[in-house]
C-alpha cells in the first residue's frame, strides 16, 4: 500500500538512506548517530536557519547525567579553576531512577527510565568526543559559600557550554563535519507507508511539496505544546492561555502524522512540563533574544502569593529542579493566572541574576509592604497578614542554608518547607509570573530503541521517535535537565538502528 501514490516517479522525490524529522538535541543526536555508521542521513527542520534548534535552543543547556563525583566528571566537563574548591556530590543511576520515580508519582515507563539513567554519562561522553563541549554549571546548581567554595544540589550538574544556544551552535557544525545534509525551511506533513513500512516523508517547502524516501524515517520534532487547540484538547481549559516557553513549530504534526499510520499514543497526555514565567514583559513567548531567561526560578528562597495576597502552594518543598515544572500549573490555576514572588532585601542578593535581572524584567520595588501591595493591586491588609503570619511562623533558631534541604520551615498553611526566611527588610521586591509551558508529555509509543510500536505493540517497521515525541518517562512532574538527557540517550539509540 502506498499513501502517496507515484511517489518514486515524481521529479519532485529525493533519496536518502535516513531522514530525522526535527532539528533539537534528539534530532541531530539521532543524525550524528546514523551518520557516524556511514548511513546518508538528511535532516529536516521546519524553521528557517534563523529559526532553527527548536525548544533545545532556548534551553538553559542543563542535562541530568549519573556520576560519581567530580573525579568521575574529568574529562567530560571543561577544567575550571574553581573545581579545587568545587564538591560535587555524586549522582548514582540509582538516585536518578528514584527522582523519576518519585516526582512522576511512580508513572514513568520503567524500562524507558532504566535505559535513561546507565545511559546518561556515556552519552554524553559520546557527543563530547563528537564535539559538543559541557561544563559545571555553578550558576544555576551551586551558592557560592563565605569561603569562596562551592556545593553543587539537586542532582544536575553538568551543562553545556554556551547554555541551548552553544549546544545547537555544536550540534550544527557536527553534523556538517559529519557531512548531514541538514535543510531547514523544510515542515514535514505525512508519512510515506510503503506495503506496511515506513518508507519516506512528504514536506512543505517555500518550493512546494516534494517526497523524501528513505529507508527509516526518525521523528524528533518535539510534543504539541506549541498548539492552543492541541493543549486545549488534551490538558484542559485555560491551557490554550498558556505561554510559550520556546519554539512555536512544537504544534504535535508529526505526533498525529504517527497516530495516522497507526502508532500508538505513549506517555500522559494530560500533563505538561511549565514553569513560572514572566508575566507582563513584551515578548514572552518564543524569544530567540532572552529565552530561558524570562523564567523566574529563585522562588525556594521567597514566598509567592496571588493576585488575592495569598499563599497558595509550598514554596521550599524540594530543590526546585523537582518542584518548578509543576508549579506553572499551579499559577495558571490561580485568578487572572497571574501571581507574584515576593522577596526582601536581605535575600535579593540570592536571586539568579540571569533571570532576576532580565532586561525589562516584570519587577516591582516598594520601602513598604503596604506600598508595594499598592503598586501590584493587591490588598494591603491580606498582603500585609500573609507576611506577617508567615514571618511569625519561621522557626528561627535553625540557620539559612540554600545548599541543602535545611527544614527551617514556615510552619503555616500552606508550610513551607525548607528555607523559610523573613521578608521583614525594606526594599521589597514583586516579580509577576504566569504560566509558561515547556513541552508536553504525550507523544507515541516505542521501545527502549525507540523503535515506534502499533496498538497491538508490534513495531511499524521504519519507523523510530525520539526526544518530545517519544512518550512513557514524564508525567506530572520533571526532574529538571532529564528532557536534554532523554533526547540525548533515546535520540542515539534510534540513529543507530536507524
Ligand atoms: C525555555 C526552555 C528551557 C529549557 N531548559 C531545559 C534545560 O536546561 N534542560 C533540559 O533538559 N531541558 C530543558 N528544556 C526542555 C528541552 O528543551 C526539551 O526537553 C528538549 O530540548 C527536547 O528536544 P527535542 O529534540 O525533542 O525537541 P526540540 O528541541 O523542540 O526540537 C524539535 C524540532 O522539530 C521541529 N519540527 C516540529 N515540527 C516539524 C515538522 N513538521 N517538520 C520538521 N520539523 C519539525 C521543530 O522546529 C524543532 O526544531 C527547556 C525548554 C524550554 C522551552
Amino acid at each position: 500500500m502506498s499513501q502517496k501514490s507515484n511517489a518514486e516517479s515524481s521529479a519532485q522525490t529525493e533519496t536518502v538512506q535516513v531522514i530525522v524529522v526535527g532539528g533539537g538535541n534528539a534530532g541531530f543526536t539521532a543524525a550524528h548517530a546514523a551518520a557516524v555508521r556511514g548511513r546518508s542521513v538528511m535532516l529536516l527542520e521546519k524553521g528557517e536557519r534563523d529559526m532553527a534548534g527548536g525548544n533545545s535552543f532556548y534551553t538553559a543547556g542543563a542535562t541530568r547525567i549519573a556520576h560519581n563525583g567530580l573525579d568521575d566528571l574529568q574529562g567530560l566537563v571543561e577544567p575550571d579553576e574553581r573545581h579545587a574548591m568545587t564538591v560535587v556530590p555524586p549522582y548514582t543511576a540509582e538516585e536518578y531512577a528514584a527522582d523519576m520515580a518519585k516526582v512522576t508519582e511512580g508513572r514513568n515507563d520503567p524500562e524507558l527510565t532504566q535505559v535513561l539513567v546507565s545511559e546518561s554519562q556515556s552519552t554524553l561522553r559520546w557527543l563530547n568526543s563528537l564535539g559538543l563541549k559541557y561544563r559545571l554549571m555553578y550558576e544555576r546548581q551551586a551558592y557560592e559559600r563565605p569561603d569562596g567554595s562551592y556545593l553543587f544540589w539537586g542532582g544536575l550538574h553538568v551543562g553545556n557550554v554556551g547554555g541551548g544556544e552553544g549546544l545547537i551552535e555544536d550540534h550544527t557544525r557536527v553534523a556538517a563535519e559529519l557531512g548531514i545534509d541538514v535543510r531547514y525551511g523544510h515542515a514535514a506533513k505525512s508519512l510515506v507507508v510503503n506495503d506496511g513500512r515506513v518508507a519516506g516523508v512528504v514536506v512543505e517547502t517555500v518550493d512546494g511539496e516534494k517526497t523524501i524516501l528513505a529507508e527509516s524515517v526518525v521523528l524528533t520534532a518535539g510534543g504539541f505544546e506549541a498548539d492552543p487547540e492541541w493543549r486545549k484538547e488534551h490538558l484542559g481549559e485555560g491551557w490554550e492561555n498558556a505561554k510559550v516557553r520556546g519554539t512555536p513549530y512544537n504544534t504535535g504534526d508529526m505526533i498525529a502524522a504517527a497516530l495516522n499510520i497507526g502508532a500508538a499514543k505513549g506517555g500522559d497526555w494530560a500533563t505538561c512540563h511549565s514553569v513560572q514565567w514572566d508575566a507582563f514583559t513584551a515578548q514572552n513567548e518564543s524569544n530567540r533574544e532572552l529565552t530561558n531567561r524570562l523564567t523566574r526560578q529563585s522562588y525556594p528562597l521567597g514566598i509567592i502569593v496571588n493576585t488575592e495576597g495569598k499563599r497558595f502552594l509550598d514554596e521550599g518543598a524540594d530543590f526546585r529542579n523537582y518542584t518548578y515544572a509543576k508549579y506553572g500549573k499551579e499559577i495558571l490555576k490561580q485568578p487572572g493566572s497571574v501571581a507574584y514572588q515576593i522577596f526582601d532585601a536581605s535575600l535579593r542578593p540570592m536571586l539568579r541574576s540571569e533571570e532576576y535581572e532580565m532586561p525589562d524584567v516584570s519587577e516591582v520595588i516598594a520601602d513598604t509592604l503596604e506600598e508595594l501591595a499598592a503598586k501590584l493591586g493587591i490588598d494591603v491588609e491580606s498582603l500585609e497578614k500573609t507576611v506577617s503570619d508567615f514571618n511569625n511562623s519561621i522557626d528561627r533558631n535553625i540557620p539559612l542554608d540554600p545548599n541543602i534541604k535545611d527544614k527551617r520551615a514556615a510552619n503555616i498553611e500552606p508550610v513551607k518547607s525548607n528555607w523559610a526566611s523573613p521578608i521583614e527588610t525594606g526594599p521589597f521586591y514583586a516579580y509577576g509570573v504566569t504560566c509558561g509551558i515547556t513541552f508536553t508529555f504525550g507523544g507515541v509509543k516505542a521501545d527502549t530503541f525507540g523503535r515506534v510500536l502499533n496498538e497491538e505493540g508490534k513495531h511499524i517497521d521504519g519507523l523510530f521517535a525520539a526526544g518530545e515525541m517519544l512518550g512513557g518517562l514524564f508525567s506530572g512532574n520533571y526532574p529538571g535537565g532529564s528532557g536534554l538527557a532523554a533526547g540525548c540517550v533515546f535520540g542515539r539509540r534510534a540513529g543507530s538502528l536507524a
